[in-house]
């Protein structure tokens, strides 16, 4: 080997879209996330749930409102601070369940708010939101469609005054503990893509339903809800957005989710690899580190060649977002990429730690189990598949 060679996993991110002062928000999350997440990640996840007052935390440190502007309680930043964000979360706190309960809210739930609502509804959801005092849920997927968006069926009947809400939603992430409830409704007796609108839902609305909280393979620590609504009554004033123009903002929202599972599996990647690295140089067998098994070496070098690809399409994406261009194309890439392949890094990360990686010594069975969400949420890789064929006018 060259002595040029310079030893690392490839763990910078330097070059843009980020910068210095994105560089100095890296270090502020990890340490952050070191201190006072990482060390209570086991616990919260025999707990199946992390405390509320996390939330609050993360808001006092101003991680909740990195993208939104200052006159909300936000930091005044954009996309990029908040993808920073994301990926050292996935990086230093190596829980999938916790990143998801936090982003959940701040990323998936406040932005329709941001972008979509009015100034009276900013006020009421995001600025609270913001402050980690109300807790958000985003809810689209149903018992009866998940992939097929514009088949949902909970139904938003005009009345006096309002709507009338009648259905029920499923897999909502923070939807047994959130206080409002971002909420696709049909507001046609179509429904489809020209019949849906989002309303706000509060818990405390008579008809409002947590029906269960959901056991799942992974994310323990988030917590995961079926939702139940019988004659609801929600104000007009709840509306976000046009009546029966739901579909717009569902498409906005899926970009900006997928691109942050994207960033966040990268984190995640990352934390991997560099475990795999200090196992195998640290771990004997037959008398020597298992390094020093070509197998393993060739193991690792593949697994740091699908981080790097990983990582560069990711942020290629993330450049086109944040510069405003159409990026669907490849921000269904990134999702399907990045998904599958933290998936098998984590596989291979148990494989290179032996019984130990089986047990929960080192986290490596929790990101298996964590991964494997990623090609499910957020919609799957068969349908990233067909977007991305679409946009290839196939
Ligand atoms: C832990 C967890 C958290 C979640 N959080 C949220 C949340 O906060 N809010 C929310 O709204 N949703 C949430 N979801 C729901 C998630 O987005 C859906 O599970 C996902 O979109 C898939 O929908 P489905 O489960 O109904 O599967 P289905 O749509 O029923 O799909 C079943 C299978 O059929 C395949 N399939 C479907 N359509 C096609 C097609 N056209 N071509 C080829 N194959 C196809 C799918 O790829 C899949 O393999 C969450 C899910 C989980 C498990």
């Amino acid at each position: 080997m060259s002595a040029q060679v310079v030893k690392d996993s490839g763990a910078r991110a330097v070059l843009p879209p980020f910068g210095a002062e994105h560089e100095e928000l890296r270090q502020t999350v990890a340490r952050f996330v070191g201190a006072e997440i990482a060390p209570h990640v086991d616990e919260w996840e025999r707990a199946e749930e992390f405390p509320r007052e996390l939330y609050r935390r993360c808001a006092e440190l101003g991680f909740l409102g990195l993208k939104f502007p200052e006159r909300y309680g936000g930091q005044g930043g954009d996309h990029l601070h908040d993808a920073v964000w994301v990926e050292e979360l996935a990086r230093s706190g190596g829980s999938g369940g916790v990143a998801a309960g936090l982003n959940a809210h701040a990323s998936i739930a406040l932005p329709p708010i941001f972008n979509f609502g009015t100034e009276e509804q900013r006020q009421r959801w995001l600025v609270p939101g913001i402050a980690g005092e109300k807790i958000g849920a985003l809810g689209i997927t149903e018992p009866g469609a998940g992939s097929d968006v514009a088949g949902i069926t909970t139904t938003a009947r005009r009345i006096d005054g309002g709507y009338l809400v009648d259905g029920a939603k499923t897999f909502i992430t923070n939807g047994v503990r959130a206080d409002f409830l971002v909420c696709a409704c049909k507001t046609t007796e179509a429904g489809g893509h020209d019949g849906i609108s989002f309303l706000v839902l509060e818990r405390e609305m008579p008809g409002y339903e947590v029906s269960r909280k959901l056991e799942k393979l992974g994310w323990h620590s988030s917590d995961t809800g079926e939702l139940s609504f019988t004659e609801v009554e929600v104000p007009a004033a709840n509306l976000l957005g046009e009546e029966n123009g739901g579909f717009r903002l569902i498409m906005a929202n899926f970009a900006w989710e997928r691109l942050l599972m994207a960033v966040g599996a990268v984190g995640a990647m990352q934390r991997l690899l560099d475990t795999a690295v200090a196992y195998a140089l640290d771990r004997e067998a037959f008398g020597r580190p298992i390094a020093k098994f070509q197998t393993i070496r060739h193991q690792i070098a593949e697994m740091a060649t699908k981080a790097e690809v990983s990582r560069a399409l990711t942020y290629d994406a993330l450049r086109l977002f944040h510069a405003g261009r159409p990026c669907i194309r490849e921000v269904s890439m990134a999702k399907l990429l990045t998904q599958r392949a933290v998936l098998e890094i984590a596989d291979q990360t148990l494989q290179i730690h032996g019984g130990y990686g089986y047990t929960r010594e080192y986290g490596i069975e929790r990101a298996v189990r964590d991964a494997r969400l990623g090609p499910i949420g957020g919609g799957t890789d068969e349908v990233m598949k067909e977007i991305i064929g679409k946009t290839i006018g196939l």
